[in-house]
């Protein structure tokens, strides 16, 4: 018997999120064993130390709810950011967040406005909700924050603003996000995306959470996903005014973050030197990347995250050529290609590989 029941109809036009491919398939189908990830923004050196002996530790009580308050990481991240834990969001990795915040404003037929390309999550949140996407094209792979304040209009509820952005890597600074919440409505919600916090060096860039008093619609987003490394225990969180952090405490699941993930994600809020470990090597190989690519002969966008985005016609058959030397990075449509930064041994094949299937594709851009 087929499924009959009918769906709402919003859903029918909703394509499923692609995530990076497995390294094991990888593997499998090539019949190697030391296939490199470099596709999903994961942290290659992994978690502290300190987080798997408290996860060893926390293995015994797993039969036990989690405490559904979040008491310890609560004040364990307030102490971190200096802010009120009355004020602190957790979520089963920052993408909950995302979504169950769209849950809480959007009505149909509202709009939602981000950036594009952006995040490919925010116009399936719109999707979700009946809400109409706003895609504001990138300038110079940063978000125009400009053009974002000339979208608004009487019917959009919540802004995005990934920054630093994915997928290019590139950031727009404190000051222009103060001037774009200035002219936004107090009734729109602004979600200020920092997946990628620890990894900026800009100057400019500091500090979004100084600025939560003065406008109480917006809310940084932040994750234990990347240069805490993470990723698989899924736990992120924002920073909001603290009427609204009430209502999001009673609507969202009563434990959405399991107990593993905040044992983990409290161990790593006590080892920030493993985390600028993380952060350091990031450094010099996204250094490394940009100049193996310029190199190359391509243009990568300037970037403060932990990956690198440029521009290529053949995008996808270059990826395909990749896949078949074991190198997993990931397309963003045809004509553009991100890669995360890995250890030194995976950046360096990363480069050798490319070059070498840039050549056999005549696709050399030299
Ligand atoms: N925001 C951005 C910009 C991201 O790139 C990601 C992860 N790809 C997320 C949010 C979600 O991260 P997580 O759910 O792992 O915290």
């Amino acid at each position: 018997m087929s499924f009959q029941v009918p769906l709402r109809k919003n859903l029918l036009g909703i394509k499923p999120y692609i995530p990076g491919k497995p390294i094991e398939e990888l593997e499998r189908e090539l019949g190697i064993q030391n296939a490199s990830k470099i596709a999903s923004n994961e942290n290659p050196l992994g978690p502290s130390p300190k987080v798997l002996q408290a996860l060893e530790k926390a293995l015994s009580k797993i039969s036990r709810y989690p405490d559904g308050g979040a008491h310890n990481l609560s004040h364990a991240l307030s102490r971190h950011l200096g802010v009120n834990p009355k004020q602190v969001l957790l979520g089963n990795g920052s993408n909950e967040l995302l979504v169950l915040l769209g849950q809480m404003v959007l009505n149909p037929g509202d709009e939602v406005v981000f950036a594009e390309p952006g995040f490919i999550i925010y116009p399936l949140v719109a999707q979700l909700f009946e809400a109409v996407p706003r895609a504001i094209p990138l300038k110079d792979f940063a978000h125009d924050l400009q053009a974002f304040s000339k979208a608004l209009t009487p019917k959009t509820k919540l802004v995005y603003i990934c920054n630093p952005n994915n997928p290019t890597g590139s950031m727009v600074s404190l000051l222009a996000v103060e001037a774009f919440l200035k002219v936004c409505p107090p009734s729109v919600l602004v979600v200020l995306d920092e997946a990628y916090y620890e990894y900026v060096e800009e100057k400019t860039y500091f500090e979004s959470l100084r600025i939560l008093d003065k406008y109480p619609n917006l809310i940084v987003l932040r994750t234990f996903s990347k240069a805490f490394g993470l990723a698989g225990l899924r736990v992120g969180y924002g920073i909001a005014h603290e009427d609204f952090a009430e209502i999001y405490q009673k609507t969202r699941q009563p434990f959405n973050v399991n107990s593993l993930a905040m044992t983990a994600a409290e161990a790593a809020l006590t080892d920030i030197s493993h985390m600028k470990k993380v952060t350091a090597l990031n450094s010099s190989m996204r250094g490394l990347l940009l100049d193996g690519l310029v190199k190359l002969g391509l243009k990568p966008a300037p970037t403060q995250a932990n990956f690198v985005y440029f521009n290529i016609p053949g995008a996808l058959e270059l990826y395909q050529g990749l896949l078949e030397k074991g190198v997993i990075i990931r397309p963003m449509g045809p004509n553009a290609l991100r890669v995360t930064t890995g250890t030194e041994e995976e950046t360096r094949n990363f480069l050798g590989v490319f070059e070498g299937v840039l050549k056999a594709k005549g696709a050399h851009p030299k």
